[in-house]
């Protein structure tokens, strides 16, 4: 998979994309990441990338010329022109944005599928929104809050899909079972064995982790995750998720892929009140 990142700051991913999994993904070839500077596309001897708002107020706006021409340069054409494109190869254009749709992981999911994604960064108050109408595919916000600039989102957004490219985790369920993962119905996995890192998720939180020492500072890791019961460890796994997700994100259970035993479960808690 290709991403291709349009910003005024290249020098600010350095080191970002050279750790861990980002990295190795590199290395093997699964993942590439190039970065272009949108001044490079600039022709006035400032270089300039930037113009005041039409229509007045604060700040200034990213133009819309040198970000056309970057797009162009990557044979990146407008919408209404790519959809002769072969559907598989077709680049993904996203605009990283305060106003844009919430990046999820179901939304990084899909986006994993593409092949080639191209990440716009605004800066200042953004970005004229003709590139918005005449390129972009999807305006993504990584939440409800305001960066100064779409570098740091566009992080976040390789990083997330990055991982979900078949052959990136090493080991291809990690993907699934873990917070925001695929319902339960999508994962085909036995319920036998060890209990893997939350065994469908169902759109839960994550259970929390141990590892040794068994007693630290005092406390001692769940017995029940010592004594090697698979049935009994995956019955924890649930109530610790929706113990977790009841007090951290409740919003999440409205969705959530619930059983019979898990609303009991989830009815016992609530009944129990707030207590950590
Ligand atoms: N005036 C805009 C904020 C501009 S912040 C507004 O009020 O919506 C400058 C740039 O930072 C934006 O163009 C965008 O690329 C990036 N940015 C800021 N917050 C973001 C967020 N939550 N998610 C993604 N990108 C964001």
């Amino acid at each position: 998979m290709q991403f291709e990142i349009i910003t005024i700051f290249p020098g600010f991913f350095a080191g970002i994309f050279e750790h861990g999994i980002v990295r190795r993904a590199q290395a093997e070839g699964l993942v590439s990441i190039a970065l272009h500077d949108l001044r490079a596309f600039t022709h006035d001897r400032h270089r300039t990338v930037d113009d005041r708002p039409f229509g007045g107020g604060e700040g200034m706006v990213l133009k819309p010329e040198p970000l056309a021409e970057a797009l162009e340069s990557l044979a990146i054409l407008p919408l209404a022109k790519r959809q002769d494109e072969q559907a598989d190869s077709r680049p993904y254009v996203l605009l990283m944005s305060a106003q844009g749709q919430p990046f999820t992981q179901a939304v990084a999911r899909e986006i994993s599928k593409r092949q080639r994604v191209v990440l716009i960064c605004g800066r200042y108050e953004g970005v004229d929104e003709r590139i918005n109408e005449l390129y972009c595919d999807m305006e993504v916000s990584i939440g409800d809050y305001v960066l100064s600039g779409g570098e740091l989102a566009a992080a976040v957004v390789v990083d997330t899909v990055m991982r979900l490219i078949p052959g990136v985790l090493g080991n291809v369920a990690s993907g699934e079972f873990e917070s925001f993962g695929v319902g339960d119905a999508e994962i085909d996995a036995d319920v036998e064995g060890v209990p893997r890192s939350q065994h469908g998720a169902g759109g839960l939180l994550d259970y929390p982790h141990y590892t040794r020492p068994a007693e630290f500072a005092g406390v001692k890791a769940p017995e029940v995750l010592l004594n090697g019961d698979h049935q009994q460890i995956r019955r924890w796994r649930r109530e610790q998720q929706l113990k977790k997700t009841l007090r951290n994100r409740p919003d999440l259970l409205e969705r959530a892929a619930l059983s019979e035993y898990d609303r009991r479960m989830l009815e016992g808690m609530r009944r129990e009140g707030g207590e950590k």
